[in-house]
């Protein structure tokens, strides 16, 4: 069946209003890089230092956050950069060993810049039970379609044949579930690795609060979703700038440290 062409009439009508503040400063990648750890890690995406975000640039490296460093206090200036075998060519830390698998699926879809992995707190309660949250409310359902449950684990996601395997399982879907391991979210940019990455956690932690009180009636009629899940392709609007700009004001340092040290001496 043909699916109807989505536009998100909303967006554009009042995205580009004109004189008004723009809702963030210009970003650099690797401040969008660091502002995107720092919004997960407040959504559930904080196993300690586990967990890894890739952003593929335009000239075939990666950007990605440090093996030795939580997600909330990652900055842009310790973004690092490493080339298409892993190995470090940019910045001061270390890179985790686990980035075989983000680079298979770079190799393997080249119409996503973003690939992250955590062991999200209310994602693993679900990896660890061996189901796919159900969908309950509209903000669980703002990304189409359940993860993929991928359950050939094989303790970590470092060694070369099971990153193959895993990016293979992963195929052209958005988001996967690691059995007993955590979870797996792609993105075409920031903005939608973001939506679908919160969108998961968010999925999983009402799921496992509405099941915990004996159960409910899950959302299965697609047409309840169809306008929400816009977002997704689209972009919700405001969302990502709001949370960027709420890590923003928590802890300007986010931006690195001559950003920080600028925005420090206009406000005061
Ligand atoms: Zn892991």
């Amino acid at each position: 069946m043909e699916m109807p062409k989505r536009s998100n009439p909303m967006m554009e009508k009042l995205a580009p209003l004109p004189g008004r503040h723009a809702l963030l400063p210009e970003l650099s990648a690797r401040q969008e890089l660091a502002l995107l750890a720092r919004a997960l890690h407040r959504e559930g995406y904080d196993d300690h230092i586990a967990g890894h975000i890739t952003l593929a640039q335009p000239d075939g490296t990666f950007l990605v956050n440090p093996w030795e460093l939580t997600w909330d206090e990652i900055t842009a200036d310790d973004v690092i950069r490493v080339d298409n075998t892993g190995a470090v060519v940019e910045g001061e830390w270390n890179v985790t060993p686990a980035i075989g698998l983000h680079l298979k699926v770079h190799q393997r879809r080249h119409d996503l810049k973003v690939v992250l992995h955590n062991h999200s707190r209310w994602g693993l309660i679900w990896s660890a039970s061996g189901r796919v949250p159900p969908v309950y409310d509209q903000t669980s359902g703002q990304v189409e379609g359940d993860p993929i449950y991928y359950d050939e684990y094989a303790g970590t996601v470092d060694g070369a044949s099971e990153a193959e395997a895993a990016a293979a399982a992963l195929g052209d879907e958005k988001w996967a579930i690691l059995k007993n391991h955590g979870v797996f979210v792609v993105g075409k940019d920031i903005r939608q690795a973001h939506l679908r990455a919160i969108t998961l956690e968010h999925r999983c932690r009402l799921a496992w609060h509405v099941e915990t009180l004996g159960g409910g009636q899950p959302i299965t009629d697609p047409e309840t979703l169809r306008v929400v899940q816009m977002s997704d392709d689209l972009g919700f609007p405001f969302l990502w700038e709001a949370m960027a700009r709420r890590e923003i004001r928590l802890d300007p340092r986010v931006l690195g440290e001559q950003a920080a040290n600028s925005i420090e001496r206009r406000g005061a």
